[in-house]
């Protein structure tokens, strides 16, 4: 079956010629899918054989909401979707003053492997599709009622490893035809693939380049990161200054507050001076306490603050939204995970 929400408009053109169709119909056609449309039986300025056609050959598989959260405190609506073939992926809607924003999934689950993330802990299932992320937008939006103006690719699984389909949602819900949302209200969070940076460098995107980097030494990131061991902060700079020479973009750095692994006043200088003389800024996260991993939340988070600014490094602190819904990415995912297993082997043979 054809994956027709993951095409953009040349494609759909093409598949429609194939058919014996004009092009405006292609216009139509992805109108209709990226208004959130779930059946091709609802395109009704469509003549029925053209929409039985599309409904022979192509695959339209909306996700379904599994579960919805609604966070007390502040308003963080949190939905684990089930996907077309079963699995489960996490969608987080956070509202701020500057407009409601999405975190979307890139993967079902992660490969990556950092030891403060509950989205790694099964591996990675696979990747997600160009629609598949789309959906995650529109759906978020059509469900809660609420418009979205921001997007942010740090959910579950590590984006710049399914490049591809990552690059297309990004033309898709950029589209004007489309959701029509621009670059400059995407970030993409990578845990610092530098060949892949490299890659997206080229495509000379408005987008915003977050890196998580959670400490600037390498002893300290190879151990809460893997992906270190093979790259090295040395190597990841380099990089980060190549994307700002190439792209004009400022990179944001993700540095989770780790009690007593990266919180101390030598890896604030460290990472000061790292920084030094390339336009960056600090996105200091409280962590996130997860279940299986021994990492707690550092309690000097305002004193490193103040240490980075003492350098000249802007550095803010990430705002908590939703924490009373598990609203940290791939939690509610690895509950239902283990509700499953526990009630596979419940079950009587
Ligand atoms: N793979 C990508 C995007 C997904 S993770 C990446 O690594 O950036 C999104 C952000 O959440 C990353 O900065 C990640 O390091 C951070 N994160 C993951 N688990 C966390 C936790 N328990 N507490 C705080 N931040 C966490």
């Amino acid at each position: 079956m054809i994956d027709i929400k993951s095409m953009n408009q040349a494609e759909i053109t093409a598949l429609l010629a194939e058919l014996g169709e004009p092009a405006f119909r292609a216009k139509q056609v992805f109108r209709w899918l990226h208004q959130g449309a779930d059946s091709f039986e609802k395109m009704s300025n469509l003549s029925k054989p053209l929409r039985e056609k599309l409904a022979e050959r192509c695959s339209l598989r909306p996700p379904v909401v599994e579960r919805r959260q609604i966070s007390r405190e502040d308003g963080t609506v949190k939905y684990l979707w089930r996907l077309g073939d079963g699995n489960c992926i996490e969608t987080v809607l956070m509202r701020y003053h500057h407009g409601n924003t999405v975190c979307i999934s890139s993967q079902v689950g992660c490969r990556m492997g950092c030891a403060f993330c509950a989205s790694t802990l099964g591996g990675k299932v696979r990747d997600l599709t160009a629609g598949e992320m789309l959906d995650q937008v529109l759906f978020t939006q059509l469900d809660s009622g609420l418009p979205v103006s921001n997007i942010v690719l740090m959910g579950i699984g590590e984006p710049l490893d399914n490049f591809d389909n990552v690059l297309r949602f990004l033309e898709l819900v950029n589209s004007p035809e489309g959701m029509n949302i621009g670059m400059r209200h995407i970030s993409l969070s990578t845990c610092g693939l530098t060949e892949k940076i490299d890659k997206l460098a080229e495509y000379q995107l408005q987008l915003t380049l977050s890196v998580s980097l959670h400490a600037p030494d390498d002893e300290t990131r190879s151990r809460l990161m893997p992906v270190n061991r093979s790259v090295g902060v040395d190597r990841l700079f380099a990089c980060c200054r190549r994307y700002f020479e190439r792209t004009g973009r400022r990179i944001s750095y993700e540095y989770a507050m780790v009690d007593g692994v990266n919180d101390a006043d030598w890896q604030a200088d460290l990472l000061a001076s790292r920084l030094r003389g390339m336009p960056g800024h600090v996105n200091l996260i409280p962590l996130n306490h997860v279940a299986e991993s021994p990492l707690k939340p550092s309690r000097r988070t305002a004193a490193f603050q103040k240490r980075l600014e003492s350098h000249g490094i802007t550095a803010t602190v990430r705002r908590k939204l939703g924490g009373d819904i598990d609203a940290s990415c791939g939690q509610l995912r690895r509950k239902r995970m283990l509700e499953e297993e526990g009630r596979q082997t419940e079950t009587p043979q």
